[in-house]
């Protein structure tokens, strides 16, 4: 009988002991030369992830909630406007959209990729409508081919939310490089993760790409000499610094985090009472979680199970956007989203997590079952 002290939900003592050498010696480059603020990890950084992405320009930022809010601000969506989002997605989408003075409009999920259902789209644009954010939730790609078709149907911005899909692509093509302006986080837990917040804008767009790095340092171009209402929203050095060394390892990473999947596969098809998650044929997931859902009501009872066997999961989302306080005044009806939030259950997975773990993990869980 395997033993096992217990399973985290993530574990990133892998990658930092792994990193570790590497680490400590770009804290002490950036220690030494003392900048840490705009200094030369930020714009190097800049230059090596607009390469990865296949991008003409990646603006760092303080958060990937910043940079839905920048985004929208730079493509010039405010009050009056409605932007179209998926309300199964962490608050912020939505949180920017409202930030902004706009107003979100949900559309429902599909129920096996999680993501915006869109054959439901069209039916919620208005004339108020200015833009959509697509969010490629858990690591799998949006259609963006049928959301571009749509939205140049009808000429609305695209802002995707690629919090979760750092390293996805859309056919060939990375996620976040596809629509207007793509929007990333580089919070610790996400598929490229500093060690504080992060975040990052991508745009083919020039213009836009001029806003946000003036809306990133107080709505200034030259220094002291303001031309509109900005914000503080700089990365930090020592993260840029810290997102250097990590960056090449991010395909391994993602690799890692797709075989995982496809062990999970293996251990738990066919398990009754389950459904796992899909992967679309236009899609290269990468599996920023491994979500699958629960029948029968089952879920929280399962995992409190669980968790007393020592095996860690989490449910992204508990609450569907539309449904949460802030939002409760809507009073809309989103049955997909809501079925999923009392159905999905995340379980652990890493890039390095081992066939073993995932074993004990799979068993406990077909046991319960
Ligand atoms: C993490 C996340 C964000 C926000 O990113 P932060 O860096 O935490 O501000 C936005 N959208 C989604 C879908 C996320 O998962």
């Amino acid at each position: 009988m395997l033993s096992m002290k217990s399973v985290p939900i993530l574990d990133l003592s892998y990658e930092i002991n792994e990193l570790k050498p590497q680490l400590m010696q770009v804290f002490e480059n950036v220690l030494d030369a003392g900048t840490f603020i705009m200094g030369p990890n930020v714009k190097k950084f800049e230059q090596e992830v607009a390469d990865y992405l296949g991008v003409k320009f990646a603006i760092t930022l303080n958060s990937g909630t910043d940079a839905i809010i920048i985004g929208l601000l730079a493509a010039g969506v405010g009050p009056g406007d409605e932007v179209i989002t998926t309300p199964f997605t962490f608050f912020a989408t939505a949180e920017a959209i409202s930030q902004v003075g706009a107003t979100p409009i949900f559309v429902d999920v599909d129920e096996y990729t999680y993501n915006m259902d869109l054959l439901q789209l069209e039916a919620a644009i208005t004339p108020r409508t200015k833009a959509i954010i697509p969010v490629h939730l858990f690591g799998h790609t949006v259609d963006m081919g049928e959301l571009l078709r749509i939205a140049n149907k009808y000429q609305l911005l695209v802002i995707e939310d690629t919090a979760q899909a750092f390293g996805a692509e859309y056919q060939d093509r990375k996620v976040g490089t596809i629509g207007d302006i793509g929007c990333f986080s580089f919070f610790p837990s996400k598929n490229l993760g500093a060690y504080g917040d992060g975040g990052l804008l991508a745009t083919n767009n020039e213009e836009f790409a001029m806003k946000a790095a003036m809306l990133r340092v107080h709505g200034s171009k030259k220094k002291y000499y303001n031309e509109v209402i900005g914000y503080n929203s700089r990365l930090d050095e020592i993260q840029a610094a810290i997102l250097r060394v990590k960056l090449p390892y991010i395909d391994k990473w993602n690799d890692g985090r797709k075989l995982a999947a496809r062990t999970y596969k293996e251990l738990l098809s066919g398990v009754e009472g389950i459904v796992l998650p899909v992967e679309e044929s236009y899609a290269k997931h990468v599996f920023h979680q491994y979500t699958i859902r629960v029948k029968e009501g089952r879920r929280d009872e399962i995992q409190a199970k669980l968790d007393e066997l020592g095996v860690s999961t989490m449910i992204y989302y508990p609450v569907p956007v539309h449904k949460l306080p802030v939002y409760q005044s809507m009073e809309i009806q989103m049955p997909k989203a809501e079925k999923l939030a009392s159905e999905v259950l995340s379980l652990p997975i890493w890039p390095q997590i081992d066939r073993q773990i995932q074993s004990y993990v799979s068993s406990k869980l077909i046991e319960l079952l």
